[in-house]
């Protein structure tokens, strides 16, 4: 990282776990340090109904810090919530700073939860949504095809939101891409081997691209089997930079409106 600059640098991690037993105890210590390398906003997500009550709270306590929050059931725990969303979940939706749905979606690596229960509740979160009017945080894996499928048919387009970690083929991003969604890349692209993450970074328009840590998972190549940190999402961004061949200052520059627009930020 470079010393000259470093502040000027407006970046957002649009996905993190604040929430998460790892930063417990060290959430103001994380946001300093990540402040201190110009991360200035945070999107703290939520996997379970615990999570949300929990990123909610942190919106409250780190609001001067830019902190904002994202509730939802991770498609992991979604036998949980088969029946319905909570309307306890779905009044915290209604709070300013929560400015988005998820995480949510399917993924077919884990099997968490049963794959029909995943499709079922990730539609209720798809349609909570768009009742919400608030952008959707997605999460795929090795479910592409299906997660997809229902974005479209339960007609996501009209709230749109973010495919995180992404993780698919090219032709998996554009369809995202063409029903308004932003892809976001996280520590993966940074991984000297993944070229073909970053062939595909490098083809999609950077009008619809962000970046995020995913934290405390997914550590980036240079503290890669670490604890994560929204800090780290500084590499995302440069790895981005490269892939892309846009300078970093200019790469900032574009995802900071991108999530301006998405989050319907006013600065
Ligand atoms: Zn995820
Ligand atoms: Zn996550």
């Amino acid at each position: 990282m470079k010393g000259i600059g470093v502040n000027i640098l407006k970046l957002i991690d649009t996905h993190c776990h604040l929430s998460m037993p790892q930063f417990k105890g060290q959430v103001e210590a994380i946001i300093d340090e990540a402040k201190a390398v110009g991360v200035e906003r945070f999107v703290s997500v939520a996997f379970d109904e615990v999570s949300s009550e929990e990123v909610v709270s942190l919106t409250d306590r780190y609001k001067e810090q830019g902190v904002y929050a994202s509730i939802g059931v991770h498609p992991h725990d979604s036998k949980g919530v088969a029946g319905g969303i909570p309307e306890s979940l779905k009044g915290l939706a209604e709070k300013d700073r929560v400015v988005a749905i998820g995480e949510t979606g399917l993924d077919y690596h884990y099997d968490h939860s049963p794959r029909g229960v995943q499709r079922e509740v990730f539609a209720l979160h798809i349609n909570w949504a768009k009742e919400a009017k608030k952008p959707l945080i997605v999460h795929i894996r090795e479910a592409y095809r299906d997660a997809l499928g229902l974005l479209k048919s339960e007609g996501a387009d009209e709230v749109g939101g973010i495919i995180h970690c992404f993780s698919g083929e090219k032709d998996d991003a554009f369809a995202a891409i063409d029903m308004g969604f932003y892809v976001s890349f996280a520590g993966p692209l940074t991984y000297p081997n993944n070229l073909s993450l970053k062939e595909i970074a490098a083809l999609l328009p950077v009008e619809r691209l962000l970046c995020e840590t995913d934290s405390p998972y997914l550590a980036p190549q240079a503290h890669r089997g670490k604890t994560n940190k929204p800090a780290y999402v500084r590499y995302v961004y440069e790895a981005l930079s490269e892939a892309k061949g846009i300078g970093l200052d200019e790469l900032a520059r574009r995802l900071w409106d991108n999530a301006k627009a998405l989050f319907r930020w006013e600065g």
